[in-house]
Parts: C-alpha cells; sequence; structure tokens
C-alpha cells in the first residue's frame, strides 16, 4: 500500500459547483464575517457554563450527544451555511400558511397550491417543491438547530429538548425509528446516526462534480467516480466536513493481485483488540490499530480463483476534518452481550498518520466525550464538552472542560476530562 496519493491532490481533483445556490461565495464571505463577530463573544463566554438539558426521563442518551453536537464545528458551520436557506423556506411556510406537522397533508397541499395558484413565481415555487419533498427531515433540522443555538448562545440555564423529541418522534415513526424517541433508554450512537441522516436529507442538494478524466491510479479513479454518483445529486456540507473515504485492499495470496474497494463512512467504531482480556491496560490507539489491522478474508481472487490466504488491508482515503469514535465496551458471553468496564486510555492528540493513505500528517484534538456508567442495555450517559472560538480563520479549542449531565454542567479538570474510565464515544477535530 505505498505510493498513495497526497490528500491535496484528491482535494484538487474536485471542484464543487452548487447549481442551486449562486451566491454560494457571498454566503460563505458573510458567514465568516458574521462569525468572527460572534466567536469574539464566543471567547468571552468561554468561562460561563453551558446551560444543562432536562431530562424527563431516560433521554440522557440525547442530552449527553446534544451537548456534543453543539461544540463541534462541523455542526456549527452547517447550521451558518444554510442560515439564509432556512429563511427562506421559513417565509414560504409562513406566507402559504403550511403546517410542517401535517406530515400527511403537507405534500398533497403543496401540489394543490401549485397547481391551482399559477401565479406564483418561479423561485417560490422551487421552495415550496423542496418543502413538499423535505418536510420531515426540514422540520427535524429546525428543532435541533434551536436547541444548537439555545446551547451556544447559553440563552437559560437550562434547556430542554422536549418539541424536538416529540416532533421527532412522529416524524421517525415512518422509518420504525420511533422507539429512539419513546422514553426508553436508548444508544446515543444510534441517536446520532438517525439525526445526522435526517439532517443531512434536510439540506442536501444537487451540485455539478467535476472530476479528471486521467486519475493515475486505479483506486483514485474508483474513489472520484463512486463520490460522483453517491454525491452529485446528495450534497450537503456534511459531505465535506464530516463524511471520509476508507480504501480497501484485498490482495490474493496466489498472484499478488491487488481489488480495490472504496467505501464512504461517518462514525469510526473501533472493538476491542482480540487480547483485550490478557492486557493489563488498554489504549485506544490498540483499538484503531486492531481496525486497520490486515485481516484474513473469505475471498474468491478474480484472476486466478484463489480462495486461500487471502488479506484484507484498510486505510482512510481522505481525512475527516471532524472523527467521531465509538469504542465497543462489549463482549460476549455464551449467548448475551456484556459491557467491558476496563479503563481505555485515550489521548488528548490522536495521531493517525500510519493509518491516511497519503502518509501526512493527521493529528486531531479531543473536544467532546460521552461516558456511560452502568450495565450495557441500561445505566447512565453525560458528557464533557469544551467550547471552541475562532482565531485567524482556524477553529481552536478552550482549555476550560465542562461536565454536562443532564441540567448539572459545571467545570472539570482537564486531567478528568482525558482520563475517564467511563469514555464510550470521543469527538476529535483535525488540527
Ligand atoms: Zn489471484
Amino acid at each position: 500500500m505505498s505510493n498513495f496519493p497526497g490528500e491535496s491532490n484528491i482535494k484538487k481533483t474536485i471542484n464543487f459547483k452548487d447549481t442551486e445556490d449562486t451566491e454560494d461565495t457571498r454566503d460563505t464571505r458573510d458567514t465568516r464575517d458574521t462569525r468572527e463577530t460572534e466567536d469574539k463573544e464566543q471567547s468571552r463566554m468561554d468561562l460561563v457554563l453551558r446551560p444543562g438539558l432536562i431530562n424527563p426521563g431516560n433521554e440522557c442518551f440525547i442530552n449527553s450527544m446534544m451537548q456534543c453536537l453543539a461544540v463541534s464545528p462541523f455542526i456549527y458551520e452547517f447550521i451558518q451555511k444554510y442560515m439564509q436557506d432556512d429563511r427562506e423556506m421559513i417565509d414560504i411556510i409562513k406566507k402559504y400558511d403550511l403546517n410542517l406537522l401535517d406530515i400527511d397533508c403537507i405534500k398533497d397541499r403543496i401540489v394543490e397550491l401549485l397547481e391551482t395558484n399559477l401565479s406564483i413565481p418561479a423561485n417560490e415555487r422551487f421552495i415550496l417543491s423542496k418543502i413538499a419533498n423535505k418536510c420531515g427531515d426540514f422540520y427535524i433540522y429546525i428543532c435541533f438547530k434551536e436547541i444548537m443555538i439555545a446551547l451556544q448562545t447559553r440563552r437559560q440555564p437550562v434547556e430542554n429538548c422536549r418539541a424536538f423529541i416529540k416532533i421527532t418522534s412522529e416524524i421517525a415513526k415512518e422509518g420504525g425509528f420511533d422507539y429512539l424517541f419513546s422514553g426508553e433508554q436508548n444508544d446515543p450512537h444510534e441517536f446520532l446516526v438517525y439525526l445526522l441522516d435526517k439532517i443531512h436529507n434536510a439540506k442536501s442538494s444537487k451540485v455539478k462534480i467535476d472530476i479528471p478524466a486521467n486519475a493515475d491510479k486505479l483506486y483514485l479513479k474508483l474513489y472520484l467516480e463512486h463520490f460522483k454518483k453517491r454525491y452529485e445529486n446528495d450534497f450537503s456540507m456534511f459531505v465535506k466536513n464530516f463524511y471520509y473515504y476508507m480504501l480497501t485492499c484485498i490482495e490474493c495470496h496466489n498472484c499478488n493481485d491487488i481489488t480495490y474497494n472504496v467505501n464512504p463512512n461517518d462514525i469510526m467504531c473501533v472493538n476491542l483488540p482480540d487480547d483485550w482480556q490478557h492486557k493489563p491496560s488498554l489504549s485506544l490507539d490498540e483499538c484503531i490499530a486492531d481496525y486497520f489491522k490486515v485481516e484474513a478474508i473469505d475471498y474468491q481472487c478474480e484472476k486466478c480463483g484463489n480462495k486461500l490466504h487471502n488479506r484484507q488491508d484498510k486505510k482512510l482515503l481522505t481525512k475527516p476534518r471532524t472523527l467521531i469514535i465509538k469504542i465497543k465496551r462489549y463482549t460476549q458471553m455464551g449467548n448475551t452481550l456484556v459491557k467491558v468496564n476496563k479503563i481505555i486510555e485515550y489521548p488528548s492528540v490522536l495521531k493517525l498518520n500510519p493509518y491516511l493513505c497519503s502518509g501526512e500528517a493527521g493529528n486531531y484534538e479531543l473536544y467532546g466525550v460521552i461516558n456511560h456508567i452502568g450495565l450495557l442495555n441500561s445505566g447512565h450517559y453525560y458528557s464533557f464538552i469544551r467550547d471552541f472560538y475562532i482565531e485567524s480563520g482556524k477553529n481552536k479549542f478552550s482549555q476550560n472542560w465542562m461536565v454536562c449531565n443532564d441540567t448539572q454542567v459545571s467545570h472539570l479538570d482537564t486531567h478528568e476530562a482525558i482520563n475517564s474510565k467511563n469514555a464510550y464515544i470521543l469527538f476529535y477535530h483535525i488540527i
């Protein structure tokens, strides 16, 4: 797996052009100006605690995740990017007196409006069609955004996710995901996957992706083609800032032929190393090394037909800006999964260099931790977070950590923040 191209080469080969957002450049500039003013404000608030979140029952898995997302640069940038788009959609919803919660009827109502009211201008028709197609996702996004802004601006000492949970539980019935919002204890990872999918859908649009025809490596060509096919009709800021690509290489033991596969990825779920029971201590670095280890694979070579001793290797083909890592702290005991309560050390600066195709530096800074105490299917989640601000155009994190435990938020010693024995999900941002 040598001679991988630098990621900078990959970046240069893809040009994004929003076909639905002709004022993209101006928006970005405006956003940056607003953001720098806000960031001065944010750094002043650095020592002020964030609001807590009310937990009406078993919603600590939502609360702990919300607190980490509210200090995530990729969420902040997403919200800023689509502010104008949101305003336009909300204005249209008000103008035509639409009820977003009326999921069953809103599409018919918009179709009827478009058919009967021919004086509706083209730009409003376009927005109305978008609302008809994405009403549920858009409503979840708007409610989510409210919580993020409330947490970031510290309007109250305590906030709650009640409206968000009520609305999302209704909308989630369609895909059978309402169990996540039923008042039962659930997993913050499952909640995050559902939420990010909805937020991405709420804002995804068609873009023009230009890729060069002369990619010099086969796997690079595969990646570019996959990227174009996957995201040209389904692009949002998450694609740039959160999603990343893995490259898998399967090497035939007999003829050394290599088969490449490229896969988009989001949250990295790492297992405990195979020999974890025999180790006196465990670290995240070991879990990640295990995740990227060369493995035997049951695969028949397409070239020579050999099925024996073939191996699979994987690397990061693109570098995520934000990396969320879930440590699968459980093991099979007979027919049941049991939680492993062993200390797993995690670094404040994570180095991913060995796992990058490009061989470039890949250092990541810790800014959030979701902890779990108790048993696998019960227990409690709480989080450690630290604020971020912008300095000279770069995201910087405060040195001041906070612990958020539902309504209770307090300052936290840095040593405790990076030495939790209950760490379950870790949030890293590229340095
Ligand atoms: Zn072969």
